[in-house]
């Protein structure tokens, strides 16, 4: 069955990128909607390789301006220009980014055809930043060299299911459907009484997925991420190099994996990879010794959350 919510890697890299790591980018897509969570330097081109439909893109979220989070909006905003998108755009991110887009498009004399709607982030308030009826979408303070943050989506608690059949062969109204799904008995036009838990049952658990970008080693951020089924945290350094993840405000594999442990999370991601590494299988060996279901993000792969 397909899930609700997917996870499509198209950057795990860092600051440079190599032959198969791309700088940070990746699509989230619950329900059909997509959320580009930041935009490294050829996202555009990592989208159409992963087939994802740009014209489908209206909310993008933007952890921190350093370049390798970033660089790619520009020339992605421009291709949506030249394509004739008319439809507003949500663009979450930093403050200044909003001055920066203007002045380079005010540059390059582009007038874009369509409106960025820019919600400025960086007071870390604990009101979503994206809610609907089905789920929210948070951010939380990371602790990085600039101000950055992560995000976190969570559904929000399904209506139990009613038995398909007992709709059916009741020809059940709109109303009466969701006079059960909220907790209603039912009685039928000749007075029998159903009781609610006899006609209604479970739904799956809600899903959720926690994005920490670029962070040195903080336990504030457990409190955010607990619980969620899927975490993605960066994993720039081994653990020879712990000095050089400190220095950097980044993490080591087995930190990504000590978060992961305590948040209590159901599995882990990692990315963010330092250029220097030919091959990911000493941090994967590192995280797993402290968090067992832990795994390197693939760059191209879907993740189904569920
Ligand atoms: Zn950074």
């Amino acid at each position: 069955m397909l899930s609700d919510l997917k996870l499509i890697i198209m950057g795990n890299g860092s600051a440079v990128p190599t032959r198969n790591a791309n700088p940070s980018s990746q699509m989230l897509i619950y329900r059909g909607r997509q959320f580009l969570i930041d935009c490294g330097e050829g996202t555009q081109m990592q989208m159409i390789k992963c087939g994802l439909k740009t014209r489908r893109l209206n909310d993008i979220l933007i952890s921190h301006l350093h370049g390798d989070h970033f660089f790619g909006l520009f020339g992605m905003l421009s291709t949506f220009h030249l394509f004739g998108r008319d439809k507003d755009l949500n663009l979450f991110a930093p403050s200044p980014l909003k001055l920066l887009l203007e002045k380079v498009f005010e540059t390059s004399d582009t007038r874009l055809r369509f409106k960025i709607n820019f919600f400025p982030m960086e007071d870390f308030k604990s009101t979503p930043i994206i809610e609907t009826d089905t789920f929210t979408i948070n951010g939380f303070k990371l602790n990085h060299s600039v101000p950055t943050q992560g995000f976190v989506f969570r559904e929000k608690t399904l209506p139990p299911k009613i038995d398909k059949s007992f709709v059916k062969s009741r020809g059940l109204t709109v109303k009466q459907i969701n006079d059960i799904k909220s907790g209603y008995d039912f009685i039928d036009d000749d007075g029998k009484l159903y009781s609610n838990k006899d006609i209604t049952s479970k739904s799956r658990s809600p899903l959720s997925y926690a994005y920490c970008s670029d962070t040195s080693y903080s336990e504030e951020i457990i409190e955010h991420i607990k619980g969620v089924k899927l975490l993605y945290h960066e994993a720039t350094f081994d653990d020879s190099m712990l000095g050089m993840a400190e220095t950097k405000k980044h993490s080591t594999a087995s930190q990504a994996a000590k978060i992961a442990k305590l948040a209590n999370v159901e599995k882990l991601i990692l990315g963010h990879f330092s250029a220097r590494f030919k091959s990911f299988d000493l941090l994967l060996n590192e995280a797993r010794l402290i968090f067992p279901n832990s795994q390197i993000s693939i760059q191209g792969e879907a993740y189904d959350i569920v």
